[in-house]
């Protein structure tokens, strides 16, 4: 039976991608295909079937824009010919979202459909800067407005009587083009010049901004500032606003762009903690995980698996590349069988604890040397076969500290790190214009293959701050003469960002 054409109209958030709702995250899983606006953030589209047909629909002038008309044709094609649709609009849907027109094609259709509500961006504006929309000594009532409408449309149905002496907040959307005339007849209505205006641009983005200006002053202060849409404008006592509540601009790393510069697993990781922090990510590839090609020795040492006491992971790389292979031998976990396991540090701990199965030691150590001393400590080793799963770059320490202990120890390359060329041309030149505050090294590798492509002197020479996971990165940041601004006391990502942290806040 073909499926029941179904559409549904769903609210991506103001900007950033967690603030969907659960039910529009869990529509966008299952969509045939989604059809996207230009504020809709689109890395919620990740969460997408590798096989859904994904549209973007921009309503901008020029190539590649669509008018509403098409969007609504579309709409009903889709879902006419059996799809499962997510329409997928920034903010809520039916704010200044245009959904009546889509679901009044709908209607005539006979398509059913489902509409999913979202943070609007007024909601998520005021709120990530600490302004509040209602408050019950300066605001009870709220009205929100759109901008577009002040540009001088004959049929317009804003009242800028009303307006001028409505008793609480107004809040503009799309009204940065028009804020001089917006401003101009708030007051030529009787406005008081000195209402407090916030705008907001980019609400909950690491590169959200916020200005305030009476309203005398806030087109020339817009003007200068050079606020760009997507932005808000807010008028009225709640626009005052309260320092002590902008919590979100307040976090330690706000405002600050932090370069990663790990493999592309390893930057999308570090990135949510630097978002976490209320930083701005720069994802920077250096290195490519490559599992190894030649598995002679790995698929040869898996058949006597049983044979060895302890079996030694070393990265969350070495677990994920492990159960690739063994997948595509068509093994699965129980190859382990009573071997007894250990990893180094709780990432790779959790990376095993992931596929169902529980290490048997997982000390909080970052380095192969103190695996090996408290392995030894914790068990006697004396005797023991013991196996590493590891990259083919890895150094010698952690074999050498478990032999001295006794082990009989077989090290086996999993995978390797190959350097990866990105384009270095664009991050180059954000470095040069000073909007780069800091770049992270989290291994000699890293930091060889982005010197490679980037002259030392760039980065020296710059305002950008260069931070250090450990000694041993640092080394290598300073053999190629690069001046070393920070270098962690804990050699983990945490303690990196906990290092800058305490140094931006000095
Ligand atoms: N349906 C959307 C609004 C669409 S109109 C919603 O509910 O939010 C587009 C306008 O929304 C923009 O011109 C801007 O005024 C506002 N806007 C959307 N995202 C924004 C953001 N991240 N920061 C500030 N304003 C935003």
């Amino acid at each position: 039976m073909p499926k029941k054409p179904m559409v549904y109209l769903v609210g991506a958030g103001p900007g950033r991608a967690d603030l969907i709702t659960l039910r529009g995250a869990e529509l966008i899983e299952i969509a045939d295909c989604i059809i996207c606006d230009k504020l809709a953030n689109s890395a919620l589209l990740k969460m997408a079937r590798p096989d859904a047909e994904i549209i973007h629909v921009p309503k901008r002038i020029g190539p590649g824009s669509f008018t509403q008309d098409q969007i609504n044709t579309m709409l009903r094609e889709k879902a006419l010919a059996g799809k499962t649709v997510v329409r997928l609009k920034g903010g809520d849907p039916c704010i200044f979202g245009r959904v009546t027109e889509e679901a009044e094609t709908l209607n005539d259709a006979g398509v059913a459909f489902e509409i999913v509500p979202g943070v609007t961006a007024a909601i998520a504006a005021s709120e990530y800067t600490g302004i509040m929309l209602t408050d019950r000594r300066y605001s009870s009532q709220v009205a929100f407005i759109t901008g577009r409408e002040a540009e001088g449309k004959a049929d317009t149905n804003i009242d800028w009587d009303v307006l001028a002496r409505f008793p609480g907040t107004l809040v503009f959307y799309m009204g940065i083009g028009s804020l001089p005339l917006i401003a101009e007849r708030l007051m030529a209505n009787g406005r008081s010049s000195d209402t407090a205006v916030a705008l907001v641009a980019n609400a909950t983005f690491p590169t959200q901004r916020l200005v305030r200006a009476p309203l005398r002053d806030i087109a020339e202060a817009c003007r200068r500032e050079r606020i760009e849409p997507p932005a808000l404008i807010i008028i009225g006592a709640a626009a005052a606003g309260d320092a002590g509540l902008n919590w979100f601009m307040r976090q330690p790393l706000f405002g600050k762009t932090v370069v990663s510069t790990r493999d592309a697993a390893g930057n999308a990781e570090f990135a949510e903690k630097i978002a976490a922090r209320g930083g701005h990510p720069v994802e920077y590839a250096t290195i490519a995980i490559q599992p190894l090609t030649d598995r002679t020795e790995f698929v040869q040492t898996l058949a006597h698996l049983a044979d060895y006491d302890w079996l030694i992971f070393t990265s969350p790389n070495g677990v994920r590349v492990f159960f690739d292979v063994l997948n595509t031998l068509g093994k699965d976990a129980r190859v382990f069988a009573s071997t007894k396991l250990a990893t180094l540090g709780a990432k790779t701990g959790a990376a095993l604890s992931g596929r169902g199965i529980r290490p048997d030691f997982v000390p909080t150590v970052f380095t192969g040397r103190e695996l090996g001393a408290q392995l030894a400590a914790f068990t006697n080793l004396h005797d023991k076969k013991v196996l590493l799963l590891r990259s083919a770059l890895a150094t010698n320490d952690l074999a050498d500290v478990l032999q001295e202990a006794g082990a009989d120890v077989h090290d086996v390359p999993l995978y390797t790190a190959v350097p990866h060329v990105a384009d270095a041309d664009a991050l180059q030149e954000e470095i040069q214009n000073g909007r780069i505050h800091w770049v992270t090294f989290a291994s000699p590798s890293a930091v060889r293959n982005f010197f490679d492509r980037i002259p030392p002197e760039v980065v020296n020479a710059g305002k950008a701050k260069v931070a250090s996971i450990g000694p041993v990165t640092s080394n290598q940041l300073e053999t190629l003469g690069v001046r070393v601004d920070l270098t962690a006391a804990e050699y983990t990502t945490d303690g990196l960002l906990d290092a800058i942290e305490r140094t931006e806040s000095q």
